[in-house]
């Protein structure tokens, strides 16, 4: 077996497989769970074609955003099933409103297994299920085709992921086309869907029952990185930001594919006609946009910061119902690290995969809360009935 890109770079996008004209490549994802092209030597023809198109050996041109916008949007139901401020929800209704199909990525999870994989939303209902950030990696890739058919019959597409899985796409299409609108996020790194089962398997056993859905960012206490399990008798666990580690291990990038910490997309440049992230920092680069100051946005529940990359980009998002609000690089840059540059790779990434491999995820708990120190314990309490009552009085309850 050879691989097409070197592991290091390879993203798994996938691009490369059905291009193939023998059928020789696949995606292992042994043994961490990060999918990597590898050839078949014994039934290789040696056309090269697979390394012509993979983009992590022909990095595909970025972008200068050409306008910035904080953007929410007005329906609070929408704001709370978002990660951010709705915008990708805003955007992608506005598409099928025209009559487009948008593809998204969705999570299901059967018997406290998750899977991760990009769907087809052709309505409302199926945009629901688009909706939220899902902090591990699925695979675009078997989309590709049927994205492809559509586009060549006149259809009108919106794909949605990560900037790696946009790029796979464009290398995969190997041409532009006037009715595909690209969406990426501003993306700080991922990790392997094995891992993500690995940390629910542990929550199974820990609770004595199936998980039966999770919720990465659980908005009924505010905008923030809250997490909620519903077990299959329908208990909402719902826990600090690390009491379980896996915000921590994200948070500090310990789990990333190898990639990801020189991922040429993680740049103020993007690859998309549209990119999206949280606004984080907005109440110190623009205060006055503000509820609290008598501006239109409510950070209560999540500012998005939207980039449009294109003209087409540009368009689209101004269709939306949205609250958009002029905004520029300038601003986003110093809370959004995601478009800043890559990741520094931890020291002990190797540690945490490590214990990830045994598939114990009570051994990297106890590991990440020997790393956090007090800080553990501080995010514990944060939830107190105590804690609130201060944050109440001083005013900082949200
Ligand atoms: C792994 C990951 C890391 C991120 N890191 C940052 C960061 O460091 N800084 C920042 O500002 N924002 C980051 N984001 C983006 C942020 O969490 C929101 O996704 C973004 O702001 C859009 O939010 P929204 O409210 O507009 O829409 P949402 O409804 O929350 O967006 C939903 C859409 O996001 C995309 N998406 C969700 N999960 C995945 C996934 N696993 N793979 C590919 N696409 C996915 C899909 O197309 C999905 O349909 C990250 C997201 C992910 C998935």
């Amino acid at each position: 077996m050879s691989e097409v890109a070197p592991i290091k770079d390879c993203t798994g996008c996938g691009a490369c497989t059905p291009h193939c004209p023998v059928d020789a490549i696949t995606l292992d994802t042994e043994p961490d769970g990060f999918a990597h092209a590898v050839i078949n030597d014994d039934v290789c023809i040696g056309c090269d074609l697979c390394r012509h198109i993979c983009p992590a050996l022909n990095p595909l041109p970025l972008r200068e955003p050409q306008s910035v916008y904080a953007a929410q949007s007005k329906a609070h139901d929408t704001l709370m099933h978002s990660a951010s401020g709705g915008a990708f929800y805003e955007i992608a209704r506005a598409f099928q409103q025209q009559g487009g199909i948008v593809y998204g990525v969705e999570m299901t999870i059967d018997h406290s297994t998750a899977t991760i994989s990009h769907a087809a939303a052709t309505d409302e209902q199926g945009l629901h299920k688009l909706q939220g950030s899902k902090y591990a990696q699925g695979s675009a890739y078997p989309v590709f085709p049927e994205i492809q058919r559509r586009l060549d019959e006149g259809e009108r597409v919106l794909f949605s992921g990560l900037p790696c899985q946009v790029a796979g796409l464009q290398a995969y299409l190997g041409q532009t086309y006037d009715n595909l609108i690209t969406v990426d996020i501003f993306c700080h790194g991922n990790t392997s869907l094995y891992y993500l089962n690995v940390y629910l398997d542990y929550l199974k056993k820990k609770h004595g029952q199936d998980i039966a859905d999770y919720i990465f960012r659980d908005k009924e206490r505010g905008n923030g990185y809250k997490p909620v399990a519903i077990l299959a008798d329908g208990t909402r666990v719902r826990m600090t930001t690390f009491e379980e580690s896996y915000w921590y291990l994200f948070a500090t990038s310990k789990f990333y594919r190898e990639s990801c910490y020189h991922c040429p997309y993680a740049s103020p440049r993007r690859v998309s006609d549209i990119s999206l992230g949280d606004f984080w920092g907005i109440e110190k680069e623009r205060p006055g946009l503000l509820k609290g100051t008598g501006g239109p946005l409510d950070d209560g529940l999540g500012i998005s910061a939207v980039l449009a990359n294109t003209p087409a980009g540009d368009a689209l998002i101004r269709q939306t119902d949205l609250v958009l609000e002029p905004s520029s690089m300038a601003e986003v840059t110093p809370g959004g690290a995601a478009v800043r540059a890559p990741q520094e790779q931890p020291a002990d990434r190797d540690k945490v995969l490590e214990l990830f491999r045994a598939g114990d995820y009570a051994a990297v708990k106890k590991y990440c809360i020997k790393q956090q120190g007090r800080w553990y314990y501080l995010d514990l309490l944060s939830d107190s009935a105590l804690v609130k009552a201060v944050k109440k009085l001083s005013g900082k309850a949200r």
